[in-house]
């Protein structure tokens, strides 16, 4: 196999790699073209699991941090334990962090502070930032330019053309997971013409966001070439060089080796 490409946003943590976790990454490894994965921790513990994953096997990267929805459920200590856990060379960011106010009950005020805390952790380390915006959009982008130019992505992106013009115009990366693949992905498709392609990132989201032809089930990053097919048509280049690129912009962002 002569693609290969990079999951900047993964969750092999989750129960529903419980059966083959390791096994699949080194068959998806050796086999489907995927260079390097970065599993990417919601909470203390789930980054803890992504810093021992990647302690275990080379291609695997690990990012450190805590997700909106869980910034109630975290120890008074939570700061300094994503900080220690970051000084870990197999470390490459702090995600996921952002914002989320899709479910009743979120809290605005902390969910903004826990942001911004991480936002500047991540500034002091020099290191990128994974973010995660969900119904969000304008405060994510308010408080991210309280910063300046940001080292990052927008993961999951699902912002209309124009939010994702503010997003590069922070110097940040966009990411799609397999949303451009589905049969209503109109408004994603309509931004990816928007990003150049030194911007732009893959991802699967997984265990979730599988994309066509695999909707519904699990998802694991050898379906990326789906996402690379779409973006190959919707660029008007070969699948190789979106690979390519996408590649080339992970390592450089995240400073994989
Ligand atoms: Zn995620």
């Amino acid at each position: 196999m002569s693609i290969s490409f990079i999951d900047t946003h993964s969750h092999y943590q989750d129960k529903a790699f419980d059966g083959d976790r390791y096994e699949l990454l080194e068959r998806i490894h050796r086999e489907n073209g995927v260079r390097s994965v970065i599993v990417i921790g919601y909470d203390i513990p789930s980054s803890e699991t992504a810093v021992e994953m990647a302690e275990r096997l080379d291609f695997v990267f690990a990012a450190v941090g805590v997700h909106p929805e869980e910034c109630n459920d975290i120890p008074e200590n939570w700061l300094d334990e994503v900080r220690r856990l970051a000084a870990h060379e197999k470390v490459c960011a702090i995600g996921e962090i952002g914002l989320d106010y899709h479910y009743e009950g979120y809290d605005k005020k902390r969910q903004e502070i826990v942001f911004r805390r991480q936002l500047e952790l991540a500034k002091e380390l020099k290191k990128p930032v994974s973010v995660h915006v969900r119904d969000a959009s304008e405060d994510s982008l308010r408080i991210l330019s309280d910063y300046g130019q940001t080292d990052g992505v927008m993961h999951c992106f699902a912002g209309s053309a124009e939010t994702a013009e503010q997003v590069l115009k922070l110097g940040m990366h966009i990411s799609f997971t397999g949303v451009l693949t589905f049969k209503n992905a109109k408004k994603a498709l309509k931004a990816l013409e928007r990003v150049p392609l030194d911007r732009l990132l893959t991802e699967t989201d997984c265990p979730y966001m599988a994309p066509e032809p695999f909707r519904g089930q699990r998802c694991d990053s050898s379906m990326i070439i789906k996402m690379l097919e779409k973006i190959a048509e919707v660029k008007g280049i070969s699948v190789e060089d979106a690979a390519k690129a996408t590649s080339e912009n992970a390592v450089r962002l995240f400073g994989l080796a």
